[in-house]
């Protein structure tokens, strides 16, 4: 059974150094619990975080644990009377080959999804991330400005999908020339303006003639400088993650801008609002998933994958999200189907 151990705590970005890469004997699942075999990783930027040995909203990974991480996987042995050997379910199991689970927090896919790892992207926790997101906290209304940042990532793809089938104008900004053509010519996105480009601020002014009225924040850092100003009366933000700033060590240098900032939240009288995707919208996955798998089926909404094959590329593949290495949603696949 090969894992991935967080070695050691990252100071600034990951290194290879931090993770240990360990082979171990195969679980054996006791009564009432089943044998999964991973297929497909998935990974976030949220991990991160959760390398780090802050207080946050979920405990840390302890040094010599495994990764965490959801997958999809397949029931190899079962001892458990509701699973079946060969059946495909989503696990929050880490980055390992194998797991034993007494099935309770198991998502079910049955025995022949047609697309078992869009689970873990469009039908699963990001997909819920940008709709809730989106449409609970942004509330975006037919012929406003929506704005979504990594735009061409898991969330943001189907932030500014989302928002188009609802009838707004959609600017992305993504990182390089390659990520912005896409959000025009494959997501169908009005504009999309490269957050490396010198001008940004110009830029993203120019694509939004008429302001923004949601800005759904992935990034933080330098992109929300170029937004704030551009906020119309009333805007809404909903604050979903901050990934420019997740290897950071300090605060950034300058002058402070936090009163700016509330300043501008006052007399605009703006709405941000942050979220934590299954703690504040898990009850809702039916009604989020519903309706996505209809879009998804009406070909309304598309989706990339990034696919990296082999367990033992997992870390490079980590590293590189954290540095806009990714163009789609970052899935590793671990084992054959
Ligand atoms: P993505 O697939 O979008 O991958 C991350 C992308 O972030 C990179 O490809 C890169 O895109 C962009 N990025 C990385 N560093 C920077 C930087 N310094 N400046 C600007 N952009 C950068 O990841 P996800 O869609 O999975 O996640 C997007 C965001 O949503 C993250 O912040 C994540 O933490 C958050 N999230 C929050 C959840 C919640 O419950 N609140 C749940 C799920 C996700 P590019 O090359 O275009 O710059």
């Amino acid at each position: 059974n090969r894992q991935w151990l967080l070695a050691s705590r990252p100071v600034g970005a990951p290194k290879l150094s931090n993770f240990n890469f360990v082979e171990s004997e195969k679980p054996s699942p006791k009564q009432g619990e089943v044998l999964l075999r991973t297929v497909y990783l998935s990974l976030d930027p949220y991990m991160r975080g959760r390398m780090n040995d802050a207080k946050s909203y979920a405990e840390p990974v302890a040094i010599d644990e495994v990764m965490v991480g959801g997958s999809v996987c397949r029931v190899e042995e079962s001892n458990h009377p509701d699973f079946e050997v060969g059946e495909w379910v989503v696990a929050y199991n880490g980055w390992q080959d194998y797991s034993v689970s007494e099935g309770v927090d198991l998502l079910k896919l049955g025995k022949n999804p047609s697309q078992p790892s869009y689970a873990l992207g469009v039908m699963g926790m990001p997909g819920l991330t940008a709709y809730m997101g989106l449409l609970d906290i942004g509330q975006p209304k037919a012929g406003e400005t929506v704005v979504v940042a990594a735009a061409t990532g898991a969330v943001g793809s189907l932030v500014g999908q989302i928002a188009k089938l609802k009838g707004c104008k959609v600017v992305g900004i993504a990182g390089g020339e390659e990520k912005c053509r896409s959000a025009v010519e494959a997501l169908g996105f009005d504009a999309c303006v490269d957050h490396k480009a010198p001008d940004l601020a110009g830029q993203l002014a120019k694509a939004c003639d008429a302001g923004i009225d949601v800005y759904f924040e992935n990034v933080g850092g330098k992109v929300f400088d170029a937004v704030l100003p551009l906020l119309n009366s009333c805007a809404r933000v909903p604050l979903c993650g901050l990934i420019s700033q997740y290897n950071a060590t300090d605060l950034p240098e300058g002058p402070d801008r936090l009163s700016m900032l509330m300043g501008t939240l006052l007399v605009k009288r703006i709405k941000m609002q942050g979220f934590i995707v299954f703690d504040d919208y898990g009850h809702r996955y039916n009604e989020f998933s519903q309706e996505m798998m209809q879009w998804l089926q009406a070909g309304k909404i598309s989706y990339r994958e990034h696919l990296v094959d082999g367990l033992d590329n997992a870390v490079d593949a980590f590293i590189g999200l954290l540095d806009g290495k990714n163009f789609g949603k970052l899935v590793v696949r671990v084992g054959s189907d």
